[in-house]
């Protein structure tokens, strides 16, 4: 391990836990989840009625989404936000991570994991050689701050989920971190547990989508943080096997 690694490890109180379990999904051949059929996040909860809207915003460029972002009045939570939080980074990124909605920090700078956990999620980022803006993209499900970071709901989902699918679309990254439940259930559909999900490759439009515990858990569970390291070791190699693969197919 690099010495700028370790660091990051030491500073995200990661080393001494990741030196004794020594069972990383790295050094494990980890089998690719059955595809999973290729739902738009919350489909299953989606009004029939929302179709149009959803087509509008599923062809937009980057410029509209944005606008229409910050123009969306679908819920209640823009009435108590003070600004809507789009994402952040490289718009060509191979990576693209997924967090649940902004917090007061997010709200009021306008850019998504600023705050506690957002630090925690550029050092663990660091420790894989990531950086912020740089091949990685940040988004959220939800674009407003639920008052006082309540749970999202599920109709405020609905009504978000076509903004990220779009930022998908647009993006086309390699692989997708969904990070928490509520990107998972946002993104595949589920209401499975984190623990069961993680250690696979499910998909997501047909883009390889790994699960991990959200950043502002693993400040409260420190065991946790462990295996959010295995996973993102995991996602390093997975991302390495998919580069490799591209090449691979491009030469003949
Ligand atoms: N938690 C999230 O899910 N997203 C943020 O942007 C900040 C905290």
């Amino acid at each position: 391990m690099s010495s700028r690694r370790e660091l990051f490890l030491e500073e995200i109180g990661l080393t001494p836990l990741w030196r004794l379990k020594g069972t990383h999904a790295e050094e494990r051949g980890v089998p690719e989840a059955g595809v999973q059929p290729a739902t738009p996040p919350g489909s299953a909860r989606t009004a029939t009625g929302a179709g149009a809207r959803a087509e509008g915003i599923a062809r937009m460029d980057w410029t509209g989404l944005k606008a229409a972002v910050a123009a969306c009045t679908a819920c209640g939570l823009r009435k108590t936000c003070k600004q809507t939080v789009f994402g952040v980074g490289d718009e060509r990124a191979d990576w693209l991570l997924v967090g649940e909605a902004p917090g007061a920090e997010e709200d009021a700078r306008g850019e998504p994991f600023v705050g506690q956990a957002g630090k925690l999620l550029d050092a663990m980022l660091a420790g894989i050689g990531l950086k912020r803006g740089e091949d990685v993209y940040i988004a959220n499900v939800l674009k407003c701050r639920p008052p006082g970071n309540r749970n999202p709901e599920a109709a405020e989902v609905d009504q978000c989920a076509p903004f990220l699918l779009r930022q998908v679309a647009l993006l086309q990254p390699r692989l997708i971190i969904a990070m928490g439940r509520f990107a998972c259930q946002a993104l595949l559909d589920t209401d499975a547990s984190i623990a069961s999900l993680r250690g696979r490759i499910h998909r997501f439009q047909g883009v390889p989508l790994i699960v991990s515990y959200h950043p502002a858990y693993l400040l409260r569970s420190l065991p946790d943080k462990a295996k959010a390291w295995e996973d993102l070791c995991f996602a390093r190699r997975t991302m390495a096997d998919l580069r490799r693969q591209t090449l691979s197919t491009a030469t003949p």
